[in-house]
């Protein structure tokens, strides 16, 4: 079906930070399949592991006991502030599961009413991304793409990220005549919205508020998480704990899987309200375990960090060489947002000119330019990459040629 506008692009084989396309021509790979391939392309580790989980056992129901499933959330629960965990395959499907333990909780722990008109309400933020199935979309906060698939699932709100007052407003409106609200789904730093970094200050005041109302405070890690932050979990950079989390992207490697991740008071989900033929299957299983192990092994989320660092003040270099086309940098860790003034070129037509350049990068909104590379990126790829970035940035100035 034509659901992508794809770019003229055929990606046929990878090492590490590199890609090749069916030219033989080789790129920077920026976006490393928007955030996934943490370990990079092709990791030995990842081939071996998954060589011998394929000729050992490729898939059984989730009506047995998997190990590598138990193995793969014994090392999340011993690595975050997660109890247990629920594995899926996708983002979107992390947050559906989180969604429905959110409509669970206001039922039974807040004792809010079932009915249409009163039911639990779930508040996220504008400009946020948590999937496009119906619920998950419908969560996030961007009109764009709810456009044309109305009716919306019922029970969601929506307030400014960062904005402690609006959130206020909006938690005591919903409260007013009763229990109403039953979680609040909110990205660590919002990644397709505009590489947005959380507020410490703001989550603080959130995670106060749903303490003081028993209001589940769920966290879409889909994107920031495993490592890529410079900290194992996102919330680490914001000083706080969530009750649930999603995870999916980078958890796999490059292996589509995805997981929620509770603490013990809010594991409400009882045997035959949710499942996943595919979730948690021995190979997916077995390639998060994978990238568990290289992350602790190689100290990938410092490496994150300093790599972030690093990546962060070449690209200030260039806004301070380049000062009417960039406005500015932001992010945490391998996860940075160029961004791009409104008079100079859109962020697509970089990340075009960037493809010529031999760089892939992937726009978040308009105007921003996002980084997510391997983890396991080398301060020598980057400094490639923003050369790269600076003459895709040049040909993307250079003015059209006058007829006359
Ligand atoms: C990509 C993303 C999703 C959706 O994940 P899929 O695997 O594409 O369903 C959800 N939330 C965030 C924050 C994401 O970045």
């Amino acid at each position: 079906m034509n659901t992508y506008g794809r770019f003229p692009l055929e990606l046929v084989r990878g090492r590490g930070v590199w890609v090749w396309d069916s030219n033989g021509r080789r790129y920077l790979d920026g976006v490393a399949g928007i955030a996934v391939c943490t370990l990079g392309h092709s990791s030995r580790a990842l081939r071996h592991a998954l060589g011998r989980q394929l000729r050992k056992l490729q898939h059984v129901s989730n009506l047995y006991r998997v190990p590598e499933q138990e193995q793969l959330a014994g090392w999340i629960r011993d690595n975050s502030c997660a109890d247990s965990v629920f594995f899926c395959n996708s983002g979107a499907e992390a947050n559906e599961a989180a969604i429905k333990l959110a409509r669970k909780h206001g039922h039974v722990v807040r004792g809010i009413d079932t009915s249409s008109e009163r039911g639990p309400l779930i508040l996220s933020a504008q400009a946020s991304f948590h999937g496009r199935t119906l619920a998950a979309v419908t969560a996030t906060g961007q009109p764009k793409y709810h456009q044309g698939f109305e009716p919306m699932v019922q029970g969601f709100r929506y307030f400014p990220y960062n904005d402690i007052a609006a959130f206020e407003a909006l938690l005591h409106k919903c409260e007013a005549a009763g229990p109403r609200v039953a979680a609040v789904l909110l990205e660590p730093l919002q990644g397709e919205g505009g590489v947005n970094p959380g507020n410490p200050a703001f989550f603080k005041r959130v995670r106060e508020l749903c303490d003081r109302y028993n209001i589940l405070l769920i966290l879409d890690e889909v994107q920031v998480g495993v490592g890529r932050s410079g900290c194992l979990w996102g919330y680490q950079k914001l000083g706080i704990e969530p009750d649930a989390f999603t995870l999916a992207k980078g958890l796999g490697g490059g292996f589509p899987i995805g997981a929620l991740c509770v603490k013990a008071k809010v594991d409400h989900l009882k045997p035959g309200e949710h499942a996943s033929t595919f979730g948690g299957n021995p190979m997916a299983c077995r390639a998060g375990l994978t990238v568990a192990e290289e992350l602790s092994r190689r100290n990938l989320p410092a490496h994150a960090e300093a790599m972030g660092k690093l990546l962060q003040e070449r690209l200030l270099d260039l806004a301070g060489r380049h000062p009417l086309v960039i406005e500015g940098v932001r992010g945490w860790g391998l996860l940075q947002g160029l961004v791009l003034r409104a008079e100079g070129p859109a962020a697509i037509d970089v990340v075009k000119a960037a493809m010529a350049e031999g760089l892939l990068l992937v726009p978040a909104g308009t105007n921003v330019v996002r980084f997510v590379p391997p983890l396991t990126i080398q301060p020598r790829h980057i400094r490639e990459a923003v050369k790269r970035l600076e003459r895709a940035l040049l040909a993307c100035q250079k003015p059209t040629p006058s007829p006359n």
